[in-house]
């Protein structure tokens, strides 16, 4: 039997702790903030340390959908899922159809979606007990958004290389990718195909040979992929990439990359503003995955407007460039500051 509880947290519309012995579910549900919409974002499983652990990261994650939704121009809020679980051994159809009985109990509040350790299987098991998930594949469109999150990096990327270096493509740039995964290689295909120079580190080694088979890719070390004598900087492993001991490293001057809570901590905004990097905020860059994600649940999923969504990430980005640059602010700060201005005007506009 599911119990739930209602947990106070100061700043979240909703946090909701939700267990079923039977099934094997521990999880949580966090509503950031639901100005714009429902709240909307994946579903982690992962084993924490402890209540808190998972506790930080679902309010860490809830929060910077609010943020991600806002400027991706999808009408969602921010929302995030966890579970407390080892996603190699504990995974079952039990637990997953629990999970989307507490997601089903929230009428609607929140939709969940892929995040690690969930994949689209685990979520069709997910959707069979509840309307509120989408990141599906509906006859071939939709689905998985690794890909589409990948295209995304790939038109940041180039707005950066145009304000940064007056570069009309990536063409004849080089580009270090920390983490040739399900986004990090799409993207390294990419800027190959647009005549861009890879340089490539993962701690798997079949996928850094996929990309030097594929794209002529230089495979080095992962504390080499930091310090790589590249122009763009991409990580697209785990977050924390830019922290003290890489920071001052970094020789691109450009950081454009996939990965989530790229900067370890709020201070390296500044710091890379300081050294002339330009910094291109993680939630921006990454968020056509979700925008995808949005579209399907919003029934509204075409190749064409999926593009169109995706190419204005690239303009965002460039708002956000021009804004920080006339008001010498870390490009991060000018991000939340448009974010919150989206908010407000739908707060206004309700
Ligand atoms: P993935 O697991 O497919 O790929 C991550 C890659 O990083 C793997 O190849 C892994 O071996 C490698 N890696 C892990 N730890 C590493 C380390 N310490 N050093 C070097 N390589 C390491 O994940 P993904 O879906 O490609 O996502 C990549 C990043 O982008 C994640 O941070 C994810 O949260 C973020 N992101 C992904 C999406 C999406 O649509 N998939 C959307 C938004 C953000």
């Amino acid at each position: 039997m599911m119990e739930s509880r209602v947990l106070p947290v100061d700043g979240w519309q909703k946090v909701v702790h939700f267990i079923d012995e039977s099934a094997g579910l521990n999880a949580l549900i966090a509503v950031h903030d639901a100005t714009l919409g429902p709240g909307c974002g994946g579903c982690r499983i992962y084993p924490y340390a402890d209540f808190e652990a998972g506790l930080t990261d679902v309010q860490n994650l809830s929060r910077g959908m609010t943020f991600k939704n806002a400027l991706g121009g999808i009408p969602f809020g921010g929302g995030k899922a966890v579970i407390f679980a080892d996603p190699r051994k504990d995974k079952s159809p039990a637990l997953l159809k629990a999970f989307g009985a507490a997601v089903e109990s929230l009428e609607g509040l929140y939709y969940t979606a892929e995040d690690s350790g969930v994949t689209e299987d685990d979520l069709k098991t997910i959707r069979s007990v509840t309307n509120y998930a989408a990141g599906l594949a509906h006859d071939g469109v939709g689905g998985n958004p690794s890909p589409f999150t990948a295209r995304g990096v790939w038109r940041g990327m180039q707005a950066a290389a145009r304000h940064h270096y007056g570069a009309a493509s990536l063409q004849g740039l080089r580009v270090s990718i920390l983490g040739v995964g399900a986004v990090g290689m799409e993207l390294a295909r990419l800027i190959h195909e647009e005549g861009g120079k890879l340089v490539v580190a993962d701690v798997n080694d079949a996928a850094v040979k996929e990309a030097r088979d594929r794209f002529g890719a230089e495979i080095v070390s992962k504390d080499d992929a930091v310090a790589a004598d590249v122009d763009i900087f991409a990580p697209c492993a785990l977050g924390g990439a830019i922290n003290v001991d890489t920071i001052g490293r970094l020789q691109a001057k450009i950081v454009a990359g996939a990965a989530n809570n790229q900067l370890a901590s709020p201070d390296m905004g500044a710091a890379l503003s300081e050294r002339g990097i330009l910094y291109c905020p993680d939630y921006v860059i990454n968020a056509a995955g979700v925008i995808s994600v949005g579209l399907e649940i919003l029934g509204n999923w075409t190749n064409k407007e999926m593009t169109a969504r995706i190419d204005k990430i690239g303009d965002t980005l460039t708002e956000i460039f021009k804004r920080a640059e006339a008001e010498n602010r870390p490009t991060g700060a000018v991000a939340d500051e448009l974010a919150l201005e989206v908010i407000a005007r739908g707060r206004e506009a309700a």
